[in-house]
């Protein structure tokens, strides 16, 4: 038995991160929404009970530390199945690039899972286990555009996003994730304003959705990697609406209401930076691609 799952990336629309728990747990507000850039994982069932990774990546783990190996093992862990898997990642999803691939992944493999073994589980029910491997898995396993709230573990689904095409940009830097987040208490930052975003989106309006978009982590982030401000600056410049970092960095992205201009901007920032991608809001659901 087998199955593909396609993995989309994701974007903040907007990232913020109110308070920190007394048990150093963040408490997030994010507006994510998932994009046509895409990852297709493959699972499919082995004799045995061993969990095998294999990517077209040269930068991911293949064994017990891939996010995919992880919810592989959960999910055979909680419905007590006993079986082999043989997990093939087709990535496509820049890694460490607070694009969310590696949750996305994993939220993948939980679906798949649920699938081929017909558990029948609700994606509520999913999403509890994903907690479990990374706090952005919840939302994967929902999808499309939503509210993230809590430790990542609150998604209210929200309305369609009107039409509209990105940018994205990855400079060629690093970005540790927990070393961005540690400095969220120690850094003064920019909190966005979320509700206006969510009232963009709510009332379709195309101009409040860019207008209010924002990340709590990029002065943090463009501290250490200035070039992020200038990526920011140039889709901006070469006719974007607006810019933003996504995740903890470095990737930012563009957005354009229209496929024309979404291209010559892409086409400007690939003579200036060597990692740049077109998409738009995903728009097929998140099931077996292909
Ligand atoms: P986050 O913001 O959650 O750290 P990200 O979007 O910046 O995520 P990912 O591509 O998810 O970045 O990778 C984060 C880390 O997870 C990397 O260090 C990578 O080696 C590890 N990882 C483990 N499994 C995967 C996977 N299947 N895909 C991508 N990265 C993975």
């Amino acid at each position: 038995m087998k199955i593909i799952v396609r993995a989309p990336a994701k974007l903040n629309l907007s990232l913020d991160a109110p308070f920190v728990h007394s048990d150093g747990a963040i408490e997030w507000r994010m507006v994510m929404t998932s994009i046509g850039l895409s990852d297709y994982v493959q699972v499919e069932t082995t004799p045995g009970d061993t969990i095998e990774i294999y990517s077209n990546s040269g930068f991911l783990p293949n064994d017990n530390r891939n996010l995919a190996y992880k919810a592989a093992h959960i999910f055979l862990r909680e419905t007590q199945i006993k079986t082999g898997l043989k997990i093939l990642i087709e990535k496509n999803i820049p890694v460490a690039a607070g694009l969310g691939g590696g949750s996305s992944d994993a939220a993948a493999v939980f679906k798949a899972l649920n699938i081929l073994f017909d558990v029948g589980l609700s994606l509520k029910e999913l999403a509890k286990m994903g907690l479990q491997v990374d706090s952005d898995v919840p939302y994967c396993i929902y999808g499309d555009t939503a509210l993230v709230s809590g430790r990542g573990d609150i998604i209210t689904p929200l309305a369609k996003l009107p039409k509209m095409w990105f940018v994205l940009a990855k400079p060629h830097v690093s970005v540790s994730t927990p070393r961005i987040v540690k400095k969220l208490t120690k850094i003064p930052v920019v909190h966005p304003n979320t509700d206006a975003l969510l009232h963009g989106i709510a009332t379709n309006d195309y101009q409040a959705i860019v207008a209010n978009m924002g990340n709590a982590l990029e002065t943090i982030t463009i501290a250490e990697h200035p070039q992020i401000l200038t990526l920011k600056e140039r889709l901006v410049k070469y006719g974007c609406d607006g810019s933003q970092m996504s995740g903890s960095g470095p990737t930012v992205f563009g957005v354009c209401r229209t496929s024309s201009r979404a291209k010559r901007v892409y086409n400007s920032l690939s003579g200036f930076c060597n990692e740049v991608y077109l998409t738009q809001v995903t728009t097929e659901k998140i099931n077996q691609g292909r």
